[in-house]
């Protein structure tokens, strides 16, 4: 039904099937605004059901169309399968006429009345239908109401409002060239045009693009006898929820206007009361509402946003809907409604979307100081909600400024802009929050600030910015460069000043806590998270994360206090690696050599000894020192993931990660070669903060004293240059890491496993359960796994021999390099288990640089079009899904128990979390915030696939 009748028309119609007070009317097909998309006139047959839907109405009314003894007035409304709020448009008193307005003033006992709405006609149909800028209109209006005492327009008589419709004539006139229609039918028809046209208008399409609403359903168009809220102290109009759209809670929530229009409600022409006060005004009214109000949640099930109009004492509803709610209505309604009996359980998850969660875990504004901040009159505007999340932070409206600011100086940033383009990336990135005046949802500061997590208003019109100035205007308020500013991206509310935001207390989320213990029910995979400390791996169990699917070991690398010991380690790592081979290759020659030969090979053989047992000594002795720093690591994530799998990757990164920059020490060792006859030299130059912080480093490093520290550091920065030099790369990403790393330096990796298996025997002496499963990164051809397993197992071994305990563990590798996609079955033979990298294997596939494709050129390509959206953020379909579909199926017939899931971002990641469903992956492993939104879109992904599954049947 709604395909054809548009949501309103459906409403209206189930409406009156249930016996409720509906003004008569008829929808008009979406089948003939398709029909009017493509050849620009109305369908054939069309005018004759008009007719004969008029005739209809006349009957149920006992009014007629145009008659001045007693007009029928009715409204045109669009109304589309899917709401699309404010994008469409609509036509109230058609049929008035300057014979029918006396008609309706006599019938009504009320000129004031009749003048009043026709005024409202035209322009009503002057803005909708013939494209009059609606300024014109209020030009006059505001002139003639300034001439009232109070300025409000219920001031104006209706000689004013007869003067008002002389002047919206002539207004009519001279911008149409013709005069304002007297005959009701051609008013009809031209607004039934109007309302399909309006389907294809731009605001339209913006919003279908950014709802993801085909462009070919259309519009409905329903036409319905007019009732009317302005009739006096007796009548009014109003919206209402059937509960609260904003907490949730089970009440009738809303608001209403006496004596007034529908349209004087949307334009906040006067505040309006609220629906609870109906009660002592209205109280038949009120109770009616209530009735009307449960019979249409419990026929619906869900949360009904009704409006109505009381003409003269009668309850009239116009419209029923599902009522839009915030992210904590969305959980609270389902749940309540689940608990009493209204909906299954299964449809409570499914009603609540994953981006509801991100809603409710994302730092929020404190309702309270917002509504303190409304108060004291600080809202200064409200734009499009383009990207959720609160933010406060200082104007900036330079995307350099906003760059400094925000990464240099960690100063909390708003850029503001007209709007943005890929050459603001950079600012954004250091932003806090993103406002615009204009572009819609899918404009490009949208696309990149959803692409970011960051908050983002767009589209803001009310607010006019002067880049030279350096400020913006809101009407008399002027906000400038510097001044702090609030954003509200969940809401589209703008405020000055500041507003302190609430980070989200998962544990005080009773009802969210219920609905994803209902979605943990509903779902097939596992949700794993990414963790690579004690204290992540405690905030994902309490996120209620069932293992760990990648522990990052080399995080644990960078800490401040063990650099020095890393650095010792790559700087003996390599030399240790040629002179073994060197001593290796002089002891194969000496076997066979003779003589003078022989003894010469003999004495190279002595020199180099002592050389290798130094280094040895370095390079194990550093290796030993970062392996018990490892095993205390393990110890602690393991014992916090008590009874659950953790994944624990061994070394990723390229060695010179851990090393500090080719450019900053090449810069260094010069200033220190140049000062050593002149230490003051290093002040004298010392311009940044960077600058003086390495004369601090010099100064302390010869206790006090520059010269002294100047020849104590500048040997030191000449060997770690010389090392940076030598593992520096020309593409480091695909160069010496992963497995890569692993396999030409075997210490490092053993040394991880041998900490690992350490730290599970002694838990395990102490009775505690754990799994580690060990993975091996950027494997893409077996050989390499085959090398590094035969090397760790046996290690592995060792120490559970050792220590006389037996450990349950797995052996397996992460899939992230196309190749080792396409030879799944031979890699299955030698792996347990599989975790897809999809990181890295969105970048080898596409070929993009993760590094540096986002800030450069990606975000400009989902902005254009050119992707459908941002690849390393919800996983490609065809290219990337493909290959995980071949893997997972080669892999699991050779090995039909492997173990596969993904540890890519794309883990957290509503979409990715579907196609990993649809492959068959048993988990998703994603960082501890994404969690809970994991658990319910794996139980979206299995509870929608059962709903196609049934529909197909
Ligand atoms: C990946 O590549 O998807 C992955 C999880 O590894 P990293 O991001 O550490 O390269
Ligand atoms: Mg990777």
């Amino acid at each position: 039904m709604r395909d054809l009748l548009g949501g309103k028309g459906a409403g209206l119609a189930e409406m009156t099937r249930l016996g409720l007070p509906v003004p008569p009317g008829f929808t008009i097909t979406t089948k003939a605004c398709n029909s009017y998309s493509r050849s620009g006139r109305s369908p054939p047959g069309l005018l004759k059901q008009v007719e004969v839907g008029i005739a209809s109405i006349e009957g149920a009314s006992g009014k007629r169309f145009g008659d001045p003894g007693n007009p029928l007035l009715v409204s045109v409304r669009s109304g589309a399968k899917f709401s699309m709020p404010g994008m469409m448009d609509t036509v109230l008193n058609l049929g008035l006429n300057d014979e029918t307005v006396e008609g309706l003033a006599v019938l009504t006992s009320n000129d004031r009345f009749a003048w009043d709405s026709y005024r409202r006609l035209i322009s009503m149909f002057g803005r909708i239908v013939k494209d009059i800028d609606g300024r014109a209109f209020e030009a006059i209006l505001d002139r003639l109401k300034a001439k009232t005492a109070s300025g409000k327009d219920a001031e104006l008589t209706t000689d004013v409002l007869r003067q008002i419709v002389a002047e919206f004539k002539s207004v009519y006139r001279s911008k149409v060239g013709k005069d304002f229609p007297q005959t009701p039918r051609e008013q009809l028809r031209e607004a039934i045009a109007a309302v399909f046209r309006s389907w294809s208008g731009k605001r339209a399409i913006d919003y279908r693009n950014f709802n993801k609403i085909p462009h070919d359903l259309g519009t409905a168009a329903n036409v319905q006898m007019m009732v009317f809220g302005n009739m006096g102290s007796d009548s009014g109009t109003g919206v209402a929820f059937t509960r609260n759209p904003s907490t949730g809670a089970k009440e009738l929530f809303g608001e209403y206007l006496p004596n007034a229009q529908g349209e004087d409600v949307v334009a906040g022409i006067r505040t309006p009361l609220r629906i609870l006060q109906l009660r002592d005004s209205w109280p038949d009214i009120y109770g009616q509402l209530g009735r009307v109000s449960q019979l249409l949640e419990k026929h619906y099930r869900d949360i009904q946003d009704m409006e109505f109009t009381v003409e003269r004492g009668k309850l009239w509803m116009l419209q029923t809907r599902a009522g839009k709610r915030t992210a904590q209505a969305a959980v609270k309604t389902a749940v309540d409604m689940a608990k009493e009996g209204l909906i299954r359980r299964e449809e409570a998850v499914l009603r609540v979307e994953p981006v509801h969660v991100v809603q409710l875990l994302l730092p929020r504004f404190d309702e309270g100081a917002k509504t303190a901040a409304r108060k004291e009159g600080r809202e200064l505007a409200t734009g499009l909600n383009a990207s959720p999340g609160a933010a406060t932070g200082y104007v900036s409206f330079d995307p350099d400024e906003a760059e400094k600011l925000g990464r240099d100086e960690k100063r909390p940033v708003i850029l503001v802009r007209v709007e943005t383009s890929p050459d603001d990336v950079h600012g954004m990135l250091h932003a806090k929050g993103i406002l615009t005046a204009r572009g819609g949802a899918t404009s490009h500061a949208a696309v990149v600030a959803r692409g970011l997590g960051l908050p983002c208003v767009a589209g803001c019109e009310a607010i006019h910015i002067d880049y030279d100035a350096q400020e913006f205007r809101v009407g008399e308020k002027v906000v400038r460069h510097g001044d702090f500013l609030s954003i509200d991206g969940t809401s589209g509310d703008v405020f000055e000043g500041r507003i302190p935001t609430i980070d989200p207390d998962f544990e005080r989320e009773e009802d969210l806590q219920t609905l994803l213990g209902w979605a943990d029910g509903a779902r097939l995979e596992m949700v794993w998270a990414n963790a690579d400390y004690p204290r992540d791996a405690q905030r994902a169990r309490k996120f209620g994360a069932q293992g760990i699917g990648l522990c990052r070991t080399e995080h644990m690398f960078f800490e401040t206090d063990r650099l020095p010991v890393v650095h010792e380690m790559i700087l003996a790592a390599p030399e240790y690696r040629r002179v073994t081979a060197r001593l290796k290759a002089l002891r194969a020659e000496v076997e066979v050599a003779k003589n003078a030969k022989r003894a010469d090979l003999e004495k190279q053989i002595q020199l180099l000894e002592p050389v290798h047992a130094s280094l040895h000594r370095r390079y194990m002795g550093s290796l030993d020192k970062l392996g018990d720093l490892q095993r205390q690591d393990f110890v602690g994530i393991l014992r916090e993931m008590t009874g659950l799998p953790v994944i624990i990757r061994l070394i990723d990164p390229p060695l010179h990660e851990f090393l500090p920059r080719y450019e900053v020490l090449l810069v260094q060792v010069t200033k220190l070669s140049m000062a050593r006859r002149d230490p003051d030299l290093l002040v004298r130059s010392a311009r940044s903060e960077d600058d003086r912080a390495f004369v601090d480093e010099v100064q302390e490093a010869g206790g006090g004293d520059l010269g002294r520290g100047i020849e104590g550091l500048l040997p030191k920065k000449e060997t770690l240059l010389r090392a940076v030099e030598a593992t520096r790369e020309a593409n480091p990403m695909l160069g010496l890491r992963g497995c890569r790393l692993g396999i030409t330096f075997p210490e490092i990796t053993v040394m991880q496993v041998r900490a690992i298996f350490e730290a599970a025997c002694a838990l395990k002496k102490d009775d505690v359960d754990v799994h580690p499963e060990i993975m091996i990164p950027l494997v893409g051809h077996v050989n390499e796994l085959k090398d590094q397993r035969a090397a760790l197992e046996a290690e592995a071994r060792a120490v559970m021999n050792r220590k006389g305990v037996t450990v349950d563990y797995k052996f397996g590798t992460m899939v992230e390099i196309p190749r080792a996609a396409l030879t799944a079955d031979e890699i299955a033979r030698h792996a347990e288990f599989f975790s897809f990298g999809t990181n890295d294997l969105t970048q080898t596939t596409f070929g993009f640089s993760r590094d540096d494709a986002e800030g450069k050129f990606l975000l400009d390509y989902v902005a254009r079009k050119i992707l459908p959206h941002n690849p390393f953020q919800t996983l490609d379909r065809e290219g990337v899904g493909q290959l995980m579909r071949l893997c997972v199926s080669k892999g699991r017939k050779v090995r039909a128990e492997l173990e596969i899931g993904i540890c890519g971002e794309h883990g957290g990641d509503p979409a990715s979390i579907e196609l990993c469903h649809e492959i068959g992956l048993d988990y998703v492993s994603c960082s501890p915030f994404r969690v809970p939104v994991a658990r319910l879109a794996a139980a979206h992904a299995k509870l929608r696939a059962e709903v196609a599954l049934t529909e197909d049947r």
